[in-house]
């Protein structure tokens, strides 16, 4: 298969700086990651070869290497992290995940949400002009209920919205504008350098005018020249089943408007999970301890255990022990990225009743001396064989 061109891969110009390329691959990441594709090999593809190409243009050397020489310039086995091969052949969603993760996803490769603050900044820099508007984040609780089935939500999110009145140019409607003399209307500013790679040419947008190539006489009245106004929104967010603390579903163009007409952010809608009454979440699989009589532990029975969505039943054999675990099989949470679902585990406890009227106390009694309720003598045998699937 023919390698396509880094640049044309991340839809950049050789020209472009440091933060284009941050900013582009965040964009194509965000799109393609696998946790906002599940189960879609394309989008697999295009997040490992818009990682991979980051990795080789986010770093100078190999940039320059590869502007010089295109793909045989970074050479077999030099690709560096890539994997044995060096070539993209080598390069697999792990690989691609952890280096994303790296640079974007926060702390260890947990899925941290100190990271997202990388995300948001996208390579911008304190005082760089930039007229795309800011990504908002959002942190959204779920019950496992609801992440068990998938669910809709509405969500109010307060950001700047364009301007009405003055279509977000922040100019009094009527009133005339002038060109800027900063960059002659343009909006941008060329600067070209040179250095010992060769020439460089940067376009930054225009601080002057902040990209819209004309200054403003009459500010706009209603917004004071800033062509934004606060707002609160609601918006619908799909949240597929089986999502897991830490994912995000990247809404565009949801987030703050840009300035002078430039992009929307995007708004970042972060998962986190409810605790739960009765569960806990391993993995898809749900655990819970329920207490069951010694006389069902006994003789055998049928006990109702809490699920996700209702009430499930249980046949507990004669003979259970207390810590045994029980698995109700597909009745976890469904799995996000292929069909099917995690299983519940029920860990019976036996419990034992603490006040006992003098007719219960007799019956007992006369059965305290039967064979079948001596139990075994301690042994390490006996209590390996509780010890269950719970993995404690
Ligand atoms: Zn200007
Ligand atoms: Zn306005």
């Amino acid at each position: 298969m023919e390698k396509r061109d880094y640049y044309e891969v991340l839809g950049l110009d050789k020209s472009d700086g440091p933060d284009e390329i941050k900013r582009a691959y965040r964009k194509m990441a965000m799109k393609y990651h696998p946790d906002r594709n599940p189960g879609d090999a394309e989008a697999e593809e295009s997040f490992k070869e818009a990682t991979e190409a980051y990795e080789v243009l986010k770093n100078a050397e190999k940039k320059n290497r590869y502007d010089q020489f295109g793909h045989a310039g970074l050479g077999q086995g030099q690709a560096g992290g890539f994997g044995g091969g060096g070539g993209f052949e080598g390069f697999d969603l792990s690989d691609a995940l952890r280096a994303f993760m790296r640079d974007f996803g926060g702390r260890g490769g947990g899925g941290g949400m100190g990271g997202f603050e990388d995300l948001f900044g996208g390579g911008r820099r304190a005082g760089q002009v930039d007229n795309r508007g800011r990504d908002l984040q959002i942190r959204l609780k779920l019950t496992l209920e609801e992440i068990a089935s998938g669910t809709k939500k509405k969500i109010k999110v307060k950001r700047l919205t364009t301007c009405k009145e003055c279509s977000g140019h922040g100019s009094a409607p009527g009133s005339s504008r002038n060109s800027c003399p900063q960059c002659k209307g343009h909006g941008q500013v060329r600067r070209v350098s040179r250095s010992i790679f060769g020439q460089m040419v940067n376009v930054t947008t225009c601080n002057v005018c902040h990209g819209a190539g004309q200054i403003i006489t009459t500010p706009c009245p209603v917004c004071h020249g800033e062509g934004r106004l606060r707002e609160s929104a609601m918006i619908n967010v799909d949240i597929p089943a089986g999502v897991a603390e830490g994912n995000y579903i990247p809404l565009d163009g949801q987030g703050d408007a840009g300035v002078r007409g430039g992009p929307e952010g995007d708004l970042i809608v972060v998962i986190e999970e409810k605790d739960h009454d009765h569960f806990t979440r391993q993995g898809n699989n749900i655990v819970c301890q329920m207490p069951i009589s010694f006389i069902v532990a006994a003789i055998g029975g049928t006990i109702q255990v809490p699920g996700l969505e209702s009430e499930l039943s249980l046949d507990i054999p004669a003979g259970t022990q207390s810590g045994k675990v029980f698995k109700l099989k597909g009745k976890g949470i469904a799995h996000l990225r292929h069909r099917g679902h995690g299983d519940e585990l029920v860990q019976v406890q036996v419990w034992t009743p603490r006040k006992l009227n003098s007719e219960e106390k007799k019956l007992f009694k006369s059965l305290s001396n039967s064979e079948s309720f001596v139990p075994p003598k301690s042994s390490r045998s006996f209590f390996s064989r509780l010890r269950d699937t719970l993995g404690v």
